[in-house]
């Protein structure tokens, strides 16, 4: 479904990403892990356009993300076609970044009536359903202010997921909770999982990454160092970096 070709960004001349490859199947959660700086979230960006690739391809089905060969611009999506392609994917950072002047069920249905134009009936019944998914009933009304970081999260979650993406971009998205909020967060990802979401997640929650990914890759200083089934990156990594970074954050 997702087919990123040897993807090349730098920032101001500094190489981040070096050459990545990766593909994820329909229904497949793929996690990423890595140390800090090693281009995982640039990786993210680019995929969901926040980021233009300076060389290689990105394919969501068979629609180009970006495709660009040696400097040579060979292909590119013109706005409306990034807009579509937008809707597509779903993707839920680090802070939650909710709208906090709009109550959770608003902030749910701004993007199916803003950008699909869905009725305000339709969208708000989805979106109470999607609140429940994410076990959140009954808090339509409040405003994110009055939310925890977890319950945040879980409306960020259910937000992305009303534009029916096909596939959801995770972030490092208990990062920046409280340890007691990030089992909530990370069992509706679970949930996610098994319902046969296609998820790519970044995250250091190894244990997450053990019990839910279909494959792990480990990234290093912008390239894919390492991939493989969970059990085989997680307890039989190969290369000193993954041991080492393992190692850390077991
Ligand atoms: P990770 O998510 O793995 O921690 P990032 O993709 O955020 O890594 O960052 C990789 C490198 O790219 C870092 O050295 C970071 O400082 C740099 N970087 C990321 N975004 C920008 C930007 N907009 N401008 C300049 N440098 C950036
Ligand atoms: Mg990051």
């Amino acid at each position: 479904m997702l087919n990123v070709i040897n993807v090349h960004k730098s920032f101001n001349g500094i190489p981040v990403l070096k050459g990545v490859s990766l593909r994820v199947k329909r229904g497949e959660v793929l996690c990423i892990l890595g140390p800090s700086g090693s281009g995982k979230s640039t990786l993210l960006r680019s995929v969901n356009h926040l980021e233009r690739i300076d060389t290689g391809a990105i394919l969501l089905d068979d629609s180009y993300v970006g495709y660009r060969r040696a400097g040579d611009l060979l292909h590119e999506l013109k706005p409306n076609d990034v807009a579509d392609q937008r809707a597509d994917i779903g993707m839920v950072f680090q802070r939650f970044n909710l709208f906090s002047h709009l109550t959770v069920l608003e902030n749910i249905v701004e993007a199916p009536i803003g950008v699909r134009h869905e009725s305000r009936t339709s969208a708000e019944a989805r979106g109470r359903e999607l609140l429940t998914q994410v076990g959140l009933d009954g808090r339509e009304d409040s405003y994110p202010s009055q939310l925890s970081g977890g319950q945040q999260q879980r409306v960020a979650i259910a937000r992305a997921l009303a534009m029916d993406p096909k596939v959801m971009l995770f972030d490092e998205p208990t990062s920046a909770l409280d340890p007691e909020l990030v089992g909530e967060v990370l069992a509706v990802m679970r949930s996610l999982a098994t319902a046969g979401q296609t998820m790519l997640v970044v995250t250091h929650e190894i244990g997450f990454a053990r019990e839910v990914a279909d494959r792990v890759i480990f990234m290093d200083d912008g390239l894919v160092v390492e991939e493989g089934s969970a059990a085989d990156v997680l307890t039989n990594p190969r290369h000193a970096r993954t041991r080492d970074f393992l190692g850390k954050v077991l």
